[in-house]
């Protein structure tokens, strides 16, 4: 099934987060637009392949491509 998180969190950027930051409320905006939690427990990819997650973890493959969002429920 597929989700739009925009439409369950309220994202915010988090500024100068080098190296990306991670935690539960932590998500990654790649530039294909796709968002993926940063401890994500279900298998998430992005649609470029950029972001692989899965088992509380995401892969990154290429970090100048993602931005580190805070994410809060609406
Ligand atoms: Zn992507």
């Amino acid at each position: 099934m597929k989700v739009d998180m925009r439409s369950i969190y309220r994202f915010e950027p988090i500024p100068g987060a080098d190296p990306l930051p991670s935690g539960g409320d932590i998500y990654y905006e790649c530039e294909c637009g796709k968002i993926v939690s940063s401890v994500s427990f279900i298998k998430a990819a992005c649609d470029c392949g950029n972001l692989s997650g899965g088992q509380g973890t995401v892969t990154v493959q290429h970090p100048e491509k993602v931005k580190p969002l805070r994410g809060k429920l609406r």
